[in-house]
């Protein structure tokens, strides 16, 4: 099956059993302040699970773009580096909403993997939530016995409260889930630890590929949990891993979701793309630079298709930050001296042509708005390294120090994790504290200023009677020239 065949069985899936399917939420939250970006299927149905919006469907199923790269979930430090943990990720998910609970969801999501993806029984785990003495909650022993219809108890493990309770927030919706992994290692290796007790933080091989939630408690301000008066279930698998272990690949870069864009930017640098670099390795560095650029495009153009322009604060530097390690990366590992992250927009569009198609409407300004933050990067970023790798030579020690990471943040316009990923590179950690202190310096000497241009200096309409107080900036006298409201 294709990347585009199994996303449509899903929603097909779904369809069948009665589930209205709607469109994705943009990627951009705009009214949340607890939330920058999508990051999960279920953020657009929040008002719905605290009873705060009406219900239309009692049962929807999608596929939300998510991206998590700050706040609670933030997975940017895994990408390229591990083969599962993107920036931008679709987010497959089905959901009740005070109709069908624990029994449905599970044997649906058995079903469907198993019936519809065929996928190999053996190599499914899963998890449910074990109890917690203290919040005075039971195993989820209703969960276990639907499981072991379908699944042998070696393989259904139980999880505490972090890994298998989701709770929105302080409070809240909140309720136990179970986790489906996916187990692809080799028959000779499945046959060493001879079955049981695995899940992904064990095994780079042993994915997570989907999460069912089941919301029964309302956590109250005192911490207390109450029982809902309805029950919902909410569910995200990840596409791109689901993909990937049905196209059979131990990468979420090997399956045809990735492929077409890992094989335009090896042509393109003239570098082959080695699937099986490991760390250490010559080709390393190459290998996890193309998997990087591959997925921050997708996190960078549906980012600025949503509305969010790379900018210098909050949401908009978290995209400025993302393409600037991806132009790094480029530039350092496979030689792109020119603009060439906006190459990849159209290739992008095509892709999602039926699916987001908020990217095709927006190419053309999405692509132009990566050139010039591109053009606008270069220009500093070759010198930047120079002095980076100036410093790295002059400098012993582990540390390194905070003022110079700031001169490459203020200077080169280096963001703070570029400089740590860089030093990083050369084993070396920032000082952090002594970089803040610097950050710090520079925001009170810039608050110093503002607050003079908002209270002792502003601009005059016609006819205003003013003191005229001289030139802001000598170099610059032609347009600011500054005034006092007498
Ligand atoms: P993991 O433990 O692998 O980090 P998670 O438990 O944080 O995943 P959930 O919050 O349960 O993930 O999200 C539901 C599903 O979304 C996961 O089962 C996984 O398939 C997928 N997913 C989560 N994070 C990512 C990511 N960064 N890139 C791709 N898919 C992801
Ligand atoms: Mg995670
Ligand atoms: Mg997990
Ligand atoms: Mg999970």
């Amino acid at each position: 099956m294709t990347a585009k065949e199994i996303r449509q069985a899903f929603l097909d899936f779904f369809a069948s059993k009665g589930h209205q399917i709607v469109p994705s939420a943009p990627i951009v939250v705009k009214n949340d302040p607890t939330l920058m970006f999508t990051n999960a299927g279920m953020n657009q149905f929040k008002d719905l699970f605290l009873g705060e919006a009406p219900i239309k469907y009692p049962r929807v199923a999608d596929t939300q773009r998510c991206l998590r790269v700050s706040g609670k979930h933030n997975d940017l430090e895994e990408v390229g580096i591990d083969t599962y943990h993107h920036t931008m990720f679709e987010m497959l998910g089905n959901w009740s909403f005070g109709d069908y609970f624990k029994k449905e969801a599970i044997e649906w999501s058995w079903e469907l993997l198993t019936e519809v993806y065929k996928l190999d029984k053996e190599r499914l785990y899963v998890t449910i939530f074990e109890g917690d003495e203290k919040e005075g909650l039971a195993k989820d022993q209703e969960a276990y016995d639907l499981w072991l219809q379908f699944v042998p108890k070696e393989r259904i493990l139980t999880g505490n409260k972090k890994d298998n309770f989701w709770e929105m927030g302080e409070t809240g919706p909140c309720g136990p889930c179970s986790e489906i992994h996916f187990d692809s290692r080799s028959n000779e290796e499945r046959a060493k630890i001879n079955g049981a007790t695995l899940v992904n933080a064990d095994d780079p091989q042993v994915i997570e590929i989907w999460n069912n939630v089941f919301m029964e408690f309302n956590r109250l301000k005192d911490g207390s949990l109450k029982k809902l008066p309805a029950q919902h279930v909410d569910t995200g698998m990840g596409f791109e891993r689901l993909v990937r272990v049905i196209q059979g690949k131990t990468s979420n870069y090997d399956s045809d979701v990735f492929t077409p864009m890992i094989e335009f930017i090896s042509k393109s640098a003239g570098v082959a793309y080695n699937a099986d670099a490991q760390p250490g390795d010559q080709d390393w560095g190459q290998a996890v630079t193309m998997r990087v650029m591959a997925d921050h495009i997708r996190a960078i153009a549906f980012a600025i298709a949503d509305g969010q322009l790379p900018s210098n604060n909050k949401a908009g530097y978290v995209i400025r930050r993302i393409l600037r390690r991806a132009i790094r990366y480029a530039y350092q590992y496979l030689g792109f001296k020119e603009p060439f992250m906006n190459k990849l927009v159209p290739l992008l569009a095509a892709q999602f042509k039926g699916v987001f198609d908020e990217l095709i409407a927006q190419q053309d300004f999405v692509q132009k708005v990566i050139l010039e933050e591109e053009n606008a990067f270069l220009r500093t970023l070759e010198n930047g390294i120079i002095r980076f790798e100036k410093y790295i030579q002059e400098n012993k020690g582990t540390v390194m120090n905070g003022p110079f990471a700031f001169e490459l943040y203020d200077t080169f316009g280096f963001p703070i994790d570029l400089t740590e990923l860089m030093a990083r590179e050369k084993g070396l950690s920032v000082d952090m504290e002594g970089f803040a202190v610097e950050l710090e310096k520079q925001k009170t000497r810039s608050r110093a200023a503002t607050a003079i241009d908002t209270e002792d200096w502003v601009i005059v309409s016609e006819g205003e009677e003013v003191e005229f107080l001289g030139y802001d900036d000598w170099e610059a006298k032609a347009k600011i020239l500054k005034y006092r409201k007498v």
